[in-house]
């Protein structure tokens, strides 16, 4: 089979890799229905993170299940699943917790951009539709694998409640579904950080009722002139920059929330900064095992419609204008069909 392989900055290949099979009984074979690009997988595309090797990429799926290894109780092959970037057990206690992206037995999925995935841990990992779903839901539902996921956990660790006053720094995919994630959640104002027209209107579309373009100290002031000069109760922080994260802690109320998704990237905080500051604090991997059997339900009955963040759809070998609409941010998401 032919899948995406990344050699070094901004050189992403569609070429022969190794057809996947079961190596453990624990293992299931996918049929990917529909894969996409990662705003992650921009930073090693970028040579922020080195590419030390050419190195398959993907982490994000959904599809049909192919083949199941001999210990694999809960999935059979024709049925469509939907898993995260972790395959994990869903049962050791970090699992129970709903840590799962700290499962103590967790496996990186990353070659997700090809036809066939393995999924280790298939059990404890993969999460069934109610049947094979209509080609029309499967971007939504592809969505859920990673993109909605960290964007709900964004709202759940920022303790978004009905009433609340939310907002979101980062105007990438996982920001506009945060975005979506506090809607959902009953947040009564959402206000969206983004100076890009085409997102913005996305992000109005999914529930923002007020548009911030300002960034860093004066973006954290036009929150503060919003909220009375109080901050907002819950801050989604969807990109991982030192500005971003202050921008977030700033912009947050006293005794308020930031959940924080973007992974960080030369982010130091002051620990006496932080102490003044006096919120909570708490993000990581989105444990995105943990919301699939809900998200799964809201995109089945109509209720969310995460999907359209993917405003690029390619076949999958074109994988590298895929990259590359990304890249120069002419896409949002760019999904791809094998
Ligand atoms: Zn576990």
């Amino acid at each position: 089979m032919r899948g995406a392989v990344l050699y070094s900055p901004r050189d992403l290949r569609f070429e022969e890799r190794d057809t996947p099979t079961i190596i453990k009984p624990t293992d299931a074979i996918i049929r990917i229905s529909a894969t996409c690009v990662c705003g992650s997988d921009l930073w090693p595309y970028r040579g922020i993170n080195p590419v030390l090797e050419p190195t398959p990429m993907g982490h994000e799926y959904c599809g049909i299940v192919e083949e199941v290894g001999s210990a694999v109780a809960s999935i059979k092959p024709g049925q469509f699943v939907i898993g995260s970037f972790f395959a994990s057990d869903n049962s050791c206690p970090n699992c129970q917790a709903g840590y799962q992206t700290s499962c103590e037995h967790k496996e990186i999925i990353g070659t997700a951009q090809a036809p066939l995935l393995r999924v280790p841990l298939a059990d404890g990992t993969l999460v069934l539709t109610p049947e094979v779903p209509s080609n029309d839901m499967i971007p939504s539902l592809l969505a859920l694998s990673d993109v909605m996921g960290t964007g709900w956990f964004a709202a759940d660790a920022a303790n978004v409640k009905p009433g609340k006053t939310v907002a979101v720094v980062g105007d990438g995919a996982v920001g506009l579904l945060g975005v979506l994630s506090a809607k959902q959640m009953g947040a009564e104002r959402t206000i969206a950080m983004s100076r890009h027209e085409a997102r913005q209107k996305l992000a109005r579309e999914f529930g923002a009722t007020d548009v911030v373009t300002e960034r860093g100290d004066d973006g954290v002031a036009r929150i503060k002139e919003l909220t009375d000069g109080i901050g907002a109760d819950s801050v989604l922080e969807c990109v991982g920059t030192q500005e971003s994260m202050m921008q977030a802690i700033g912009a947050t109320r006293k005794g308020g929330y930031v959940g924080y998704v973007g992974v960080p990237h030369g982010v130091e905080l002051n620990g006496e900064e932080l102490f003044y500051a006096h919120i909570h604090l708490h993000g990581g991997p989105a444990p995105v095992r943990r919301f699939l059997p809900e998200l799964i339900e809201l995109v089945w009955n109509g209720k969310i419609n995460p999907g359209k963040v993917f405003d690029l759809t390619l076949p999958l070998d074109q994988v590298a204008e895929g990259y590359r609409a990304m890249d120069e941010r002419r896409a949002i998401k760019t999904l791809l069909r094998p």
